[in-house]
Formats: structure tokens, sequence, C-alpha cells
């Protein structure tokens, strides 16, 4: 049997009741088949079976008090993950489907992403199944209070510095600070997406969005193309998606869709993003609401099985899937080449699944994996380490065109690699291109640093 297909039979057996880990391990593996099975170093040195196990799970207790008097229990996690090229980094998520499987697998994720920045930041993440929708400002802070009562213990900003993922925005991130702050004592730069004035980077909030146009950008510029004209379909209106159709827009293109867990809208001259910043971030509310704003609009109710209604079944030529993991099917991909898309980015962790990611890829779509798509966000959050360890800020412009310099170097390596790795027959598999690019990284230190 081959060294991964040794690996894939261990996970299949240890970790049975994690799909979200199983899947997003396997395609990892996979890409590395070409160059584990050749060189017998990663064997010996058991580096794959020490790269699939997290160097440290924390699973813990959340109590907190509601509006109501009731006391209130969640599950909190963190996993840290692989800290061979630096503290560990990645998000915190507050959301009911919050469980291990799905920590672990954004966690194995990061490592590799966090790798592909070229900045020095290891692979972290954690959350808790708590719900912030429909809580109120005073619920959110006592449970952020007791979440950081815990997870204090375990970061810090040599150690671990969590930011924020789906749930977690600047509120949540300035109730954590504060109850970090309170129990240790001092001001460090012990998370990233802070607000602007008390350590947060500018740049920050609109680094995941801008980063995955930039790195699109990158691509149409190669070939001779660019935004300007595209339709452009994206799914979500959180942080990622608002970000990414305010970039998308500025290069020219009009952004066509996009959606929440109940539904989407189909804006046909171009979505009002003002509307929707004041739907998402100043009122909570859903996109109903956009439809009652804007007449010419049409809103659909949709739910997360394929062969229901769809957000990807509008035609367009970039589809920006910014939501969550697993929500664009193989029928999905069918319908999105069917119509013509050219391309596919990642602004969200895993969104298209194994199948449907094959698909677009064969069906001649250039596709931009999260790990690479998204990483624009832990990068302005490493810019962030840096300004806060230098005591200094930046401006937007400087912190932006770092933002670019590193989604260019980002698009650069994953392009060697699947021109160096690629499969004959397929040009440009980003994804075999970025697993392989941000392995070979990790692998290297993991290798220089002995049995660890
Ligand atoms: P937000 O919480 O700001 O927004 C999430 C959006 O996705 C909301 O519109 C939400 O709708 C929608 N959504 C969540 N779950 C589902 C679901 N099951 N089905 C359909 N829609 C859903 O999160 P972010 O924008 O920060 O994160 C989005 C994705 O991007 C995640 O995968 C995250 O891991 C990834 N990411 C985020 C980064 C960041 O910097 N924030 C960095 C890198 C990756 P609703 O309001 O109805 O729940």
């Amino acid at each position: 049997m081959s060294y991964i297909d040794k690996i894939i039979t261990a996970i299949e057996r240890k970790d049975a009741g994690q799909p979200e880990f199983l899947q997003a391990s396997k395609e990892v593996l996979q890409s590395l088949r070409i160059i584990a099975d050749s060189d017998s170093t990663y064997e010996k040195a058991g580096l794959l079976e020490r790269l699939i196990e997290p160097e440290r799970m924390i699973v813990f207790r959340v109590p907190w008090v509601d509006d109501c008097g009731k006391v209130m229990v969640n599950r909190g996690f963190r996993v840290q993950y692989n800290s061979a090229i630096g503290p560990y980094k990645g998000g915190i998520r507050f959301h009911p489907s919050v469980n291990a499987s799905i920590i672990k697998f954004l966690g194995f994720e990061q490592t590799f992403k966090n790798a592909l920045t070229g900045l020095p930041m290891g692979g972290g993440k954690g959350g808790c199944d708590f719900d912030p929708k429909g809580k109120s400002d005073g619920e959110v802070m006592r449970f952020c209070q007791s979440f950081m009562t815990e997870l204090f213990r375990h970061i810090g900003p040599d150690t671990d510095v969590p930011a924020g993922d789906i749930g977690v925005g600047a509120r949540e991130v300035g109730f954590m600070y504060g109850q970090y702050k309170r129990i240790m004592n001092n001001f460090t730069g012990v998370l990233t997406g802070k607000g602007i004035g008390w350590g947060g980077s500018l740049g920050r909030a609109e680094a995941t969005g801008y980063g995955l146009i930039y790195i699109i950008e990158e691509y149409l510029d190669k070939i001779g193309d660019g935004f300007k004209g595209k339709n452009v379909v994206i799914s979500g209106s959180g942080n990622v998606s608002i970000y990414a159709a305010q970039k998308a827009m500025a290069l020219g293109s009009t952004v066509v869709s996009m959606s929440d867990s109940n539904g989407y809208i189909y804006h046909k001259s171009g979505i009002n993003l003002d509307t929707i910043k004041d739907i998402k971030f100043v009122n909570r509310e859903r996109l109903t609401k956009y439809a009652e704003i804007h007449k010419d609009a049409i809103y659909t109710e949709a739910n997360s099985k394929p062969g229901s209604s769809r957000v990807w079944d509008i035609p367009c030529d970039i589809a920006l899937p910014c939501a969550t993991q697993n929500e664009l099917f193989i029928e999905d991909a069918k319908k999105l080449v069917q119509n013509g898309c050219k391309i596919v980015g990642e602004g969200a962790n895993m969104p298209a699944t194994l199948d449907a990611t094959e698909y677009l890829i064969n069906g001649g779509v250039a596709f931009f994996p999260g790990k690479a798509a998204n990483a624009g966000g832990v990068s302005v959050s490493g810019l962030e380490m840096t300004q806060n360890s230098t005591r200094l800020s930046w401006t937007s412009e400087e912190v932006d065109a770092k933002l670019k310099t590193i989604m260019k170097g980002i698009f650069n390596s994953i392009n060697s690699a699947s021109e160096e790795y690629g499969v004959a027959g397929v040009t440009r598999n980003f994804v075999i291109g970025a697993n392989i690019a941000g392995f070979k990284k990790v692998a290297k230190a993991m290798l220089d640093q002995g049995v660890i």
C-alpha cells in the first residue's frame, strides 16, 4: 500500500465520525501523492502521520446566563494544529453547527493557508456551538466573556492568536479582547480583527473579500482579461461576501446576487451594497428586507439541499461561494458550467464538495481553492500582529499594497506548483498547486525541527 493510502486508511478508521475533517484531509492527501509517494523522506520521518494529527485540541464548557436569568451551556473548542512555522493562528466561529470535525477541518486547512501567505504563522482554529443570531448585546457579551475565561490560558501573542470567522465580527472580538485584558492585566496583540484605535489594523475587515478579488484579478491579468463587464454571483452576505462584492464592483463588474441561509436575491441591474451593509451590519436583519426596499430585485427562498432553488442557478461569469462549507454541490457545478461560468473562487472554507471541485476543474473552470483564495484575511491579521509588536499603525493604502503583494505571491506559488505537478490533461489545477505549495513549506520546517 502506498504511503498516502496508508494514511487515508488510518484516518478513515480513527476519524470515522468526522466527515468534514475527512473531506478536507483526503483532498490534501490526494494532491500530495505525486510527491509523498515518490520520496521516502516523508514516510521515514512519519511526516504525514504528524501533520494530520493536531498538536493539541482543547474542548471546554462555556456557561452563561441569558436575559431571562436562565443558565445556558455551550461547548467551546480550540484546535492548535501545527506550529512548525509560527504561533497558531486562525479564527473563532460561533455557529450552532460547530463541532470537533468542523473545527479540525478548519484548523488543518488553516495550516496550509497560513504557509502560503509567506508570513510566520502556524495553523489553529476555534469556535463554539453558540448562535449569536437573535441574542441581545448583553447576552453576546456575557457569552464572550465566559468563552474567554477558559480560552485565555491557552493563547498568547507568541503562542496562539485567534481572530473572527462566521458569527464573530468586531463586536465579539471586542468583548473577548476586553475579558482577556481584564484577566491578564496586559494589553497585547492576542487577537486580531480588533477595533481601529485599540490595536486593530486598517483594512482587516475588507481583507478576505478584497484578497479573493485580487488573486482572481492576477489570474485574469495573466490571461489578458479583467473584471470589467463580468457578471458575478456571490453566496452569503457576511463579512467576506460584502467586501468581495465591493472590490469586484470597484473593478467594473456587476454583482447580481447574494444570499443568506434562508434564500437569495437576484438583482439584475446590480446589488446595492449600501442596502446590504445596513441590513447586515447595522440592523442585523434578513435578506428578505432587500427585496422590500428594491422592488426590481427578486428574493427566492432556498434551502441547502441540491436540487432545490439555488443561488448557483443564476448565470454568471464568476461565482464566489463565500458563506460556509459544502454549499456548492455537483448539481450546482454542472449548472455553473452549463451557464458558461469561467471562474470559481472560494471565499469560504471548503464551500465546494470534492466532486463539485473536480467537475469544475475538468470542465475548464479556473478554480481557486479557499486555502489560497481567502488567505487575504489571515494575511492582514499577520500584518496586524506585526503592527502590534512594533507599536506602529500603517495607513489603509500601506496595508492594501501589502495585501496585494501577498495575494500576487500566493497566485505565483500555486500557479508554478500547478504547472510543475499538474495532472496531465488538466491545465492550471490550482487545488493541487495550493496543497503542494503549502505542504512543502510546512513539511520543510517540520523536518528541520526533528520528531516533535
Ligand atoms: P459571516 O458570519 O460574516 O457571514 C456568513 C454568511 O454566510 C452569512 O450571510 C450567513 O447567512 C451565510 N451562511 C452561514 N451558514 C450558512 C449556511 N449553512 N447556508 C447558507 N448560508 C450560510 O462570516 P464570514 O463572512 O466571516 O465567513 C464566511 C466564510 O468565509 C466562512 O467559511 C469562513 O470560514 C470563511 N473565511 C472568513 C474569513 C474572515 O476573515 N472572516 C477569512 C477566511 C475565510 P446567515 O446570516 O443566514 O447565517
